[in-house]
């Protein structure tokens, strides 16, 4: 495996459990070096009027992550099942006529006004939905049995040794050789899987600022006015959830730009954060302008990974031309709800497995589907 983040340790889990032995290759020195070290972030589905394949596929894949979640992870630190309330502005996101679920929901009055919205707001209610500390399930999957987890190498290059895959440094030195290789860095993959014959993957940056506080530093009247659960539909926020510290905090997120690769914590993008939850959220909005300055502010910047359709590339890429090689990325803001059924498709495709997905969504979301002539 190439890759320690959500989408590398998910496929690492799901093999390991099937006993096989994986060795995890990272650059980084440790968990949460990429987008996956988000401090807090939801599982939540996704719906449309006519119930289409990423509504689909996302709700089989949050229900994939909270399984998983309750497994591994510790409630009320770790994560929570609190179910979220979805504010839709501008009548996005309308539920199906005939709903596929019980699990969502037109929100009800009690649940709008404990958001601290008008009576009336168009809101949805999710509720098998809640937030995660991605890194959390990061490290307690690659905890996992059979995963052996080797930080600081940077893997260069990629290539084809007799039957198997070798993976070299910057200094042609071979890291690691195995008869299947699971490409997982995100958008760093793009970098590694350009010389292959075979590969056209269109992977892009898609960077992402989250503003985040401690609790114990608002004032009575902004704690009383903080939703008792996370609230999306215009970004998301989200309170209660321990901060990188430990205390208790509150998350605004994110931001949302194309083509950049720069990480670093932004005050404009704190601005944009601020009016970001002045629209979903008015009244905590004007309650907590002042959180938003660069004294009080903490934040935090990462790159999502995303693809044209907004559904990641999973499994093999080219079965004839790069026999044993797949791919699990291109996890864009959904790698928290999509990650975890995407390290059981991969373990399943490379177990020769029957695939927990219907064929229909399958070929939404195989890494195949970008194969070049
Ligand atoms: C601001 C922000 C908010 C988000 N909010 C949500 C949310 O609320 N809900 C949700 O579902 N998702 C959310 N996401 C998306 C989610 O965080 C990502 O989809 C997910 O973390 C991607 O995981 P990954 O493992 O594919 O990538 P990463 O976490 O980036 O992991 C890639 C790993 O590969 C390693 N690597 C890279 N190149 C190499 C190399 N050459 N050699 C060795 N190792 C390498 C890196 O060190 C890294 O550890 C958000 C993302 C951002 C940025």
């Amino acid at each position: 495996m190439i890759g320690a983040g959500l989408s590398g340790s998910a496929v690492a889990h799901s093999l390991a459990v099937r006993g096989w032995s994986v060795t995890v290759l990272d650059q980084a020195p440790g968990v949460g070096a990429g987008a996956s070290g988000l401090p807090a972030g939801l599982a939540a589905p996704h719906v449309s009027p006519d119930d289409n394949v990423l509504s689909r596929i996302t709700r089989a894949g949050v229900q994939a992550t909270l399984q998983r979640a309750q497994v591994l992870l510790q409630s009320g630190t770790d994560w929570a099942l609190t179910g979220v309330l979805e504010h839709k502005l501008a009548g996005k996101r309308k539920l199906p006529a005939d709903p596929p679920d019980q699990h969502s929901a037109p929100a009800s009055a009690a649940q709008i006004a404990a958001a601290g919205l008008p009576p009336g707001t168009p809101a949805l209610w999710h509720a098998q939905a809640g937030w995660i500390r991605p890194r959390q399930l990061v490290a307690a999957q690659l905890q996992t049995p059979g995963v052996q987890v080797r930080w600081g190498q940077q893997v260069q290059g990629i290539e084809r040794r007799g039957d198997e895959w070798a993976v070299t440094d910057a200094q042609g030195q071979t890291l690691g050789q195995a008869p299947f290789l699971v490409v997982a860095s995100a958008f760093d993959s793009l970098a590694l899987l350009r010389p292959l014959p075979g590969f056209a993957v269109p992977l892009n940056p898609l960077r992402g600022q989250v503003s985040f506080g401690r609790l114990a530093d608002l004032t009575d009247a902004q704690r009383q006015r903080l939703p008792p659960f996370p609230v999306n539909g215009h970004g998301s926020f989200i309170s209660g959830v321990p901060t990188p510290e430990g205390p208790p905090g509150w998350f605004m997120g994110a931001t949302f730009e194309r083509d950049c690769t720069q990480t670093p914590v932004r005050v404009e993008d704190h601005h944009a954060n601020q009016l970001r939850l002045a629209t979903l959220l008015p009244a905590l909005g004007e309650a907590m302008a002042t959180q938003f300055g660069p004294d009080r502010v903490h934040g935090w910047a990462g790159l999502r990974c995303s693809l044209p359709n907004r559904l990641p590339a999973v499994g093999p890429i080219d079965a004839l031309r790069l026999p044993g090689l797949c791919l699990s990325t291109g996890m864009g803001a959904r790698g928290i709800s999509l990650a975890v059924l995407c390290g059981e498709l991969t373990a399943a495709w490379l177990s020769q497995e029957a695939l927990p997905l219907p064929a229909a969504l399958l070929k939404h979301l195989a890494a195949e589907r970008f194969a070049s002539a």
